[in-house]
């Protein structure tokens, strides 16, 4: 598994597309849930070639189930906020080496500079039924941040037989219309950033932070 602060990550180039970010509540089809909503909305705007793709992704699902976004880009500030607030928690229940510190916390934030949500390359996502309502994932997204760490990665063992059809269908999903996972966290797929680029071995990355 490669995490987001393995070496390789930061090494992939990145040729700025100059991509414009763009509203996701703009595709009627893809619902955005505002527990992440931030002041200056910036939770649900996304490169305009991912929100492409997402859409496409959206019309591959079957008839009652559709998408609900989390949160699309994020600012570098905040995910500087985030990662450090993740080494705290890790710091008082007693890691105190810093390079265990960095990838423990990395395997659920990323560190700054190449962080899938700053380049609003990265969705955090679940699948909904026709009033909207959660499928079982077998855990909730963010799971972490509860202390559910166990039920978070993609491929998370002792699933249900319907939770585990469920996250087969995200992924079936997702990768179809070429977004990449993060396997600690089945909500997390990005297009087009560094960790995309070096998963699906593109020469260059698409998006860099914005
Ligand atoms: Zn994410």
């Amino acid at each position: 598994m490669i995490l987001l602060s393995d070496p390789r990550v930061a090494e992939v180039p990145v040729h700025e597309c100059g991509e414009p970010l763009v509203e996701i509540s703009s595709v009627p089809a893809i619902a955005l849930d505002p527990r992440e909503r931030d002041a200056a909305g910036t939770y649900g705007r996304v490169r305009a070639g991912a929100l492409e793709r997402l859409r496409s992704a959206a019309g591959t699902l079957p008839d009652g189930v559709g998408l609900l976004v989390v949160e699309g880009h994020r600012s570098s500030t905040e995910q500087a906020r985030r990662f450090a607030r993740y080494e705290d928690r890790l710091r008082r229940s007693g890691i105190t080496d810093p390079v265990e510190l960095r990838h423990r916390a990395s395997a659920f934030v990323s560190p700054v500079e190449v962080a899938p949500h700053c380049a609003g390359a990265a969705l955090d996502l679940t699948l909904v039924d026709a009033e909207g309502v959660e499928l079982d994932m077998g855990g909730a997204v963010n799971g972490h941040r509860s202390g559910d760490e166990r039920s978070c990665p993609l491929d998370a063992p002792g699933l249900s037989a319907r939770a585990r059809h469920n996250r087969d269908l995200l992924a079936r999903t997702m990768s179809g219309a070429g977004f990449v996972n993060y396997p600690t966290e089945w909500w997390h797929w990005s297009y087009g950033d560094r960790y995309w680029a070096l998963i699906t071995g593109a020469a260059c990355a698409d998006y860099g932070p914005v």
